[in-house]
């Protein structure tokens, strides 16, 4: 029987998501998610796509992730979907951090175990549990191939002139201090299918990827190879996200320990969770900002605003960057779907070659589309991420055919 399935994992401290997938059709055989893990009222909820697609979902306690991958095994093999299946090929683990060396998705071993490791420094909420979650699951199937896909790895073509920050040489060096990026396996996948969705091979084009979700990240990608990103050393650089700062002067948190008397780590939650759009109007969702909006919330607006005024900021650094920019695409949970977002980042920059054609822009749709005018200079796109099929086609490409 020859094996087509890809399992992905994405581990959190609490929570793992998954999906199994079908390769020979990159089909959605289940997704789910548990939640809360550790916790008394642990959740885990399931949808067997292949199987009807009604969700099953309980609580109960789940101690730790060996125990919740047993348990997402279990709700598979209810489906004929086990774990243990020799249809499985491959585990595909989502690893936020893999530094300059990992510059490609890799096939677990205990060398690559270390080195994830070694990295905790620069990623100590994720690498942890990236790691658990690959170790739980070598241990459920200690015969079959792990895969690591890092958010980091698209980003590791980026010049030295975008990736050093301008800081002491050797300070940056010991300390691994450089700008690293995330998201990167969406910039990856958005750039290819904007490439796709002109009829051009991604060698053949220049792409301004807006990954706009809760956390938000610009990139500029030239002829398949990324350039330039806004996430740095971590992912508090760059746009205003939802409850991160994106960028600022330095000096602020300077100013917060000495004057405001803040403890690091204090400045630290102030900074990635208590900032952003919910530390300027109180909500982090781009609906309720735009309902607020509509109904006259001023505060509302100036959060709108400061978002919209960063994200052009980007767009022309990156124009710049690039040069030649053949398109634009939006992505993710606001870029997907927040049509006043997409309006107001591009208006005005008709002189660039950029301009939104209001009845496209407003039109819903599940696909990659353009949202710019037929013939114009510069293709404004909407392309749906989807790091999971990423994560899997990487993981299958590496080891489907071994
Ligand atoms: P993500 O991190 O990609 O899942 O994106 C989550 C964010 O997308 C939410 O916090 C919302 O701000 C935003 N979002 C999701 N759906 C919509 C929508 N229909 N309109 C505007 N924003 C949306």
């Amino acid at each position: 029987m020859s094996s087509t399935r890809v399992l992905v994992l994405n581990s959190g401290s609490s929570s793992v998501k998954y999906q199994l997938l079908d390769m020979r059709d990159s089909s959605r055989l289940a997704v789910g998610l548990v939640e809360r893990i550790g916790e008394q009222h642990s959740r885990l909820k399931h949808t067997p796509l292949a199987a009807g697609g009604e969700s099953r979902e309980w609580t109960e306690p789940i101690a730790d992730h060996d125990a919740a991958l047993k348990a997402v095994s279990a709700e598979l093999a209810k489906d004929g979907l086990g774990l243990d299946s020799p249809e499985l090929a491959a585990i595909g683990h989502r690893v936020v951090h893999g530094g300059k060396h990992f510059t490609e998705p890799t096939v677990v071993d205990d060398a690559v175990l270390a080195e994830i490791e070694r990295l905790i420094p620069v990623a100590p909420l994720h690498n942890p549990a990236n790691l658990t979650g690959i170790r739980t699951a070598q241990a459920l199937r200690p015969d079959l191939p792990q895969v690591a896909v890092f958010d980091t790895a698209f980003h590791t073509t980026m010049p030295e002139s975008a990736a050093r920050y301008a800081i002491d040489v050797e300070t940056a060096d010991r300390h691994r201090i450089r700008r690293y990026g995330f998201h990167g396996t969406s910039h990856a996948y958005v750039s290819r299918a904007t490439a796709r969705l002109l009829g051009k091979a991604p060698e053949d084009v220049n792409v301004i990827v807006l990954h706009l979700g809760n956390g938000a990240s610009a990139s500029a990608v030239r002829g398949g190879k990324c350039v330039d990103t806004s996430m740095g050393l971590t992912p508090l650089e760059g746009l205003v996200m939802g409850t991160r700062s994106g960028d600022m002067d330095p000096a602020v948190i300077f100013h917060l320990a000495r004057v405001g008397e803040m403890s690091i780590e204090e400045i630290d939650t102030l900074l990635n969770k208590k900032s952003g759009l919910i530390g300027l109007c109180g909500d982090n969702d781009m609906r309720e900002i735009r309902r607020r909006i509509d109904e006259g919330d001023e505060r509302a607006q100036l959060a709108f605003d400061i978002y919209i005024h960063r994200l052009k900021k980007y767009i022309g650094a990156y124009y710049a960057v690039l040069g030649t920019v053949d398109a634009i695409a939006f992505t993710a949970g606001v870029g997907e779907n927040a049509a006043p977002v997409r309006e107001a980042a591009l208006a005005g920059l008709e002189q660039l070659g950029l301009v939104v054609d209001a009845e496209r822009n407003a039109v819903r749709g599940d696909g990659p589309r353009l949202i710019s005018p037929a013939g114009a200079r510069v293709a404004v796109a909407v392309v749906p991420t989807d790091e999971e099929l990423e994560i899997a086609t990487q993981t299958y490409a590496l080891v489907g055919n071994a």
